[in-house]
């Protein structure tokens, strides 16, 4: 998936065949979602969102923000108490995907949604991604 990415194909396509267009960016089956599809991780149960990967200190889709989703994945499994009950261990043919890492507040760095002036919305979602070398916030936003 991610060299298939790497090498300028689109993500939706083929996101969604290999899996089944599920996935999220909140318990590292990061690279079986596109950004925008709104489809649900079956992993931790939430919602693809890319308004909450542009600013994942707010809420959205998901009564959490990514942030939190994230923590709450590591400490029980799901984004959410509520989503508890339809999350699963990923498959022996479903690996994480490995390069991904939760975000680290303290040096990855976002957009302020409050912003007067925000950037347009990015052609390639990659650059959303905080985990890529391609990530916008590389260096600095603020
Ligand atoms: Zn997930």
């Amino acid at each position: 998936m991610l060299p298939l990415v790497h090498a300028g194909g689109s993500w939706r396509e083929p996101a969604a065949v290999l899996f089944d267009g599920r996935g999220s960016w909140g318990s590292g089956a990061a690279a079986r979602v596109a950004p925008g599809s709104y489809a649900i991780c079956l992993l931790c149960h939430r919602e693809d969102d890319i308004v909450q990967l542009r600013w994942p200190t707010v809420t959205g889709a998901n009564e959490v923000s990514l942030i939190e989703a994230q923590l709450n994945t590591r400490r029980f499994g799901a984004c959410d108490q509520r989503g508890l009950r339809f999350t699963r261990q990923p498959a022996a043919d479903e690996p994480l995907d490995p390069v991904w890492r939760p975000i680290d507040p303290q040096h990855d760095s976002f957009e302020d949604p409050d912003a007067q002036q925000l950037r347009p919305w990015p052609d390639d979602p990659a650059v959303l991604c905080w985990w890529l070398p391609s990530f916008w916030g590389r260096g600095g936003l603020r």
